[in-house]
């Protein structure tokens, strides 16, 4: 399929390459092994991640779409390669936390593990230079981030994702602590799901033991890191 053959990077970042294709509204997304924390300062590789992430992503948005979230998904083309839709990405993180955990723990003095009586959701501002700071509706509106309409698109469909995803992880015995979802715009300007849905951007708990699923153990030098990103991506998809 001519469309599927890698042209130009147009972009590499810290986990992907973007390669144009022949189709200027379809990019190919590469997933790399390379991780990094604490906005770069921490670097290293984890063997097989490219693979874990490009397939489980692919596998989420796929059931996504069929509960009516629309995503940049169009077809695997390899164990680390994709075809998606090229969007422009809004320049926002959109967290949402089931348990608190990681930035929110610390932020407000509060131990991990607190399971909130509703799902909560922030933004950060995504700009590497300044560290992707918090940010809230207003100040995105005031800066043309996104407009009212789109931001509403995004809080309801990061939502819906979170409910989707933690009766998905709860019936393979992963809890759903939190996770960062990223959104872009079509050409028409349609909103849609974009970049990825990984151990990367999630925080996975075993349900039984409470064991991390997840970057975290990269992040915080807890050792078994290659080892439970095959775990999560084996209770994914039965491999
Ligand atoms: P980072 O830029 O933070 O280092 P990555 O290494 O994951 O992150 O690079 C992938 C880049 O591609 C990100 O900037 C992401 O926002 C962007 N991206 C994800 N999905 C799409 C898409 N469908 N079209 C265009 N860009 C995308
Ligand atoms: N996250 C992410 N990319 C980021 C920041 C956060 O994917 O640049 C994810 C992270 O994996 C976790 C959730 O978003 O699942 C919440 O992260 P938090 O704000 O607690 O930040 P962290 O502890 O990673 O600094």
């Amino acid at each position: 399929m001519e469309k599927a053959v890698k042209k130009e990077q147009l972009y590499e970042g810290k986990a992907k390459k973007v390669f144009a294709t022949a189709d200027p509204a379809l990019v190919i997304v590469s997933y790399k092994d390379d991780a990094t924390a604490f906005n770069g300062l921490k670097k290293g590789t984890v063997a097989g991640k490219g693979a874990v992430n490009n397939r489980m992503s692919n596998l989420l948005m796929r059931l996504l779409e069929q509960r009516g979230v629309p995503t940049h998904f169009v077809e695997e083309l390899s164990e680390r390669e994709t075809l998606v839709k090229k969007v422009k990405i809004v320049p926002l993180e959109v967290i949402i936390r089931n348990v608190s955990a990681g930035s929110f723990a610390k932020r407000y003095g509060v131990p991990e593990g607190i399971v909130f009586d509703a799902p909560t959701l922030e933004f950060s501002y995504k700009c590497d230079e300044l560290g992707d700071p918090l940010i809230n509706r207003y100040h995105a509106l005031a800066l043309k981030l996104a407009t009212e309409e789109e931001l509403a698109a995004i809080e309801k469909y990061a939502f819906q994702v979170n409910e989707v995803l933690k009766e998905y992880f709860l019936h393979l015995g992963v809890r759903l602590i939190d996770f960062k979802l990223e959104f872009g715009r079509l050409p028409d300007g349609t909103v849609v799901l974009a970049d990825e849905i990984s151990p990367d951007t999630c925080r996975f708990w075993d349900a039984e033991t409470g064991e991390k699923l997840d970057k975290d153990r990269f992040r915080r030098d807890m050792g078994g890191v290659e080892e439970a990103y095959q775990e999560i991506f084996k209770r994914v998809t039965g491999e």
